[in-house]
């Protein structure tokens, strides 16, 4: 497709997210297979739901702009999948692997929000103000997504899988020196983002 004007430019990024949310769709249940954290699990599953919307959404938008949804896969979507696919591979820890599946999905979250906010604004620009308000919801979701997983990782997940209160240790606890000797949180200064107990 050859890229002359913003409205190509804007059909173009469009198809590219596209792209992005049909693997999303793909790789979220493997996610929330993956994560042990309850919240965690939950939460995934829930955005995987808003995905699919994602997904209808942009379906209208290319439909209503006279395009179809066809064009390149999205290479950075699938890097960013397949860092995570090699994550569960490598079987961390619980904790840790719940921390990791936090920052993988951070960084897509962050991709999204870059996509949708730049196609926002170009829909706003060349008065596709149907596409426009999509996009926008679209984009706070993610927004939304991304925020909780800070949340959880703030409140819990980190700490958990630094071996703190949340994290049950799965092995014995090992001679001195070893992995498992890790300080606490609660005992290093950081205690004011433990966890609140609901
Ligand atoms: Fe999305
Ligand atoms: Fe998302």
């Amino acid at each position: 497709m050859q890229l002359e004007t913003l409205r190509d430019l804007f059909i173009h990024e469009l198809k590219d997210l596209y792209s992005a949310e049909k693997q999303l769709v793909k790789a979220l249940p493997k996610v929330a297979k993956a994560a042990t954290n309850p919240d965690l699990k939950k939460g995934v599953q829930a955005h995987l739901e808003q995905t699919k919307e994602h997904v209808t959404r942009l379906e209208t938008i290319l439909e209503s702009l006279g395009s179809t949804t066809r064009g390149p896969k999205c290479k950075a979507m699938e890097g960013l999948v397949e860092e995570g696919a090699s994550l569960i591979e490598d079987e961390p820890d619980k904790e840790v692997l719940d921390a990791g599946l936090i920052c993988g999905s951070q960084k897509i979250e962050h991709y999204e929000i870059a996509g949708y906010g730049t196609v926002r604004t170009f829909a706003e620009l060349l008065g596709e103000e149907e596409a426009m308000e999509l996009l926008q919801q679209t984009l706070d979701e993610e927004k939304a997504t991304d925020e909780k997983l800070t949340e959880l990782a703030m409140s819990a997940i980190n700490i958990a899988a630094n071996g703190g209160e949340d994290g049950e240790q799965d092995s014995d606890p090992g001679p001195p020196g070893s992995k498992n000797k890790q300080p606490s949180p609660s005992k290093n200064g950081k205690a004011k983002v433990a966890p609140k107990k609901k």
